[in-house]
């Protein structure tokens, strides 16, 4: 076992960050018995990692943090670190590693301030004396001026400190920072592979493993959730009903509006289940110095965790409806592979009959301009379209004919 096996279908990244991690240990292990350091070493101090959504970023970057902080004693026999089980490994990747700040982002974006706050701790000496790593899990997030700001970290980085950047693809990250790191690219991890890890890992049914792996094409966080929560099936499910309800502009606006209630339902749930709790928190922190009662000038913490919060929810109900436009295009494309005669790889296999009877009573030409409305559904809302204007655009555009 080590920190690499929970990169389902990434050999050559492994490959390429376990050599990383060797010659780093090789660098920190000269360093501490005062012998030069290597001469070629594979280590570098930014790392992008880039992939479509599910296929596995955050997880490279962890298992990397924890591997350049593994403290095996194996190592002094020829092993190599990222063990997964010592202390330095285990507490990385759980994310408690003093050494180790990852930084995950609930809201749209990540502005100047956090950066500079982000910038001033990579500064610091490792407290472990091995690295300061620093996971940013949403680096296509970063405001143009926290990428500048970043941009400084990343050239002038401190001896020990290593940057480990996540983003869906290169365009994503300004082209200044991404010069400046090494790429990895991660796939998308094969549908065989996920649903063995499912199994593996979860002790999840091999045949309900292969559905949702099938149903989430590869994207294992979504293939987990779907093997374990009621909701999320219930919620696929519903959506994956709608091509069925669009004969008519009433079906098309309503199927619309239920869309735009689930999201947000899911943003709502999200906000009860954190929003009152942090709110809460957040007066005990501030009135506890002043024996309970709020101190002046604190009104704009609390507004500002207000704004916080409600820009949480916006995000929620944008990821919740853009999960759905995922299901529905994949739905189509299964339409559009039995039009070219191939039910190989559908997504969706045990709508079989719904799929076949769509695919014979329309065109493939008619199926790819239904894909290309939802993609320019997904576009709309990225762009800040009103989203209920941009799902019934879609909706009506789905309709058969
Ligand atoms: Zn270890």
């Amino acid at each position: 076992m080590s920190v690499w096996d929970d990169l389902v279908g990434q050999e050559k990244v492994s490959g390429q960050l376990d050599a990383a991690a060797r010659d780093a240990d090789a660098l920190v292990t000269a360093v501490a018995a005062h012998t030069p350091p290597p001469e070629a070493s594979k280590m570098t101090h930014a790392w992008l990692f880039t992939g479509p959504p599910g296929s596995g970023r955050s997880t490279a970057a962890r298992a990397f943090a924890a591997a350049l902080q593994c403290v095996s004693p194996d190592r002094a026999l020829g092993g190599a670190p990222g063990c997964g089980f010592c202390d330095g490994c285990h507490t990385s990747l759980i994310g408690t590693h003093a050494d180790v700040q990852i930084v995950r982002t609930d809201l749209l974006s990540i502005g100047v301030k956090e950066t500079r706050d982000l910038v001033r701790r990579a500064q610091l000496s490792p407290a472990g004396g091995r690295w300061q790593v620093i996971v940013l899990e949403d680096a296509d997030r970063l405001t143009e001026g926290a990428g500048n700001v970043l941009l400084k970290a990343v050239e002038e980085p401190a001896p020990r400190t290593v940057w480990l950047l996540c983003a869906p693809s290169l365009e994503d990250v300004l082209p200044t920072i991404r010069s400046r790191c090494r790429h990895l690219t991660l796939r998308t991890p094969p549908v065989a592979a996920v649903a063995d890890v499912l199994v593996r890992r979860d002790g999840i049914e091999p045949h309900v493993a292969d559905a949702v792996a099938r149903a989430t094409q590869g994207h294992i966080g979504r293939a987990r959730r779907l093997a374990t929560d009621e909701r999320a099936r219930s919620r696929r499910a519903a959506v994956l009903r709608l091509p069925l309800r669009v004969d008519d502009v009433g079906g098309c606006l309503k199927a619309a509006q239920e869309l735009i209630d689930a999201a947000s339902e899911d943003a709502k749930q999200v906000s009860e289940e954190s929003d009152g709790k942090e709110t809460e928190d957040m007066k005990a922190a501030l009135g506890a110095a002043q024996g309970g009662r709020m101190p002046r000038g604190t009104a704009g913490v609390m507004k500002d965790l207000e704004d916080r919060q409600k820009r949480r929810r916006t995000r929620t109900q944008r990821d919740s409806l853009d999960l759905a436009l995922i299901d529905l295009t994949a739905f189509y494309r299964d339409v559009l592979a039995l039009q070219f005669g191939t039910d190989l790889a559908l997504a969706n296999t045990e709508m079989f009959d719904t799929l076949d009877r769509l695919a014979r009573g329309s065109s493939p030409e008619a199926t790819l301009r239904r894909i290309e409305a939802i993609a320019a559904c997904r576009v709309a809302l990225d762009r800040n379209v009103a989203p209920l204007l941009a799902v019934e655009a879609m909706t009506m555009a789905l309709r058969a004919g």
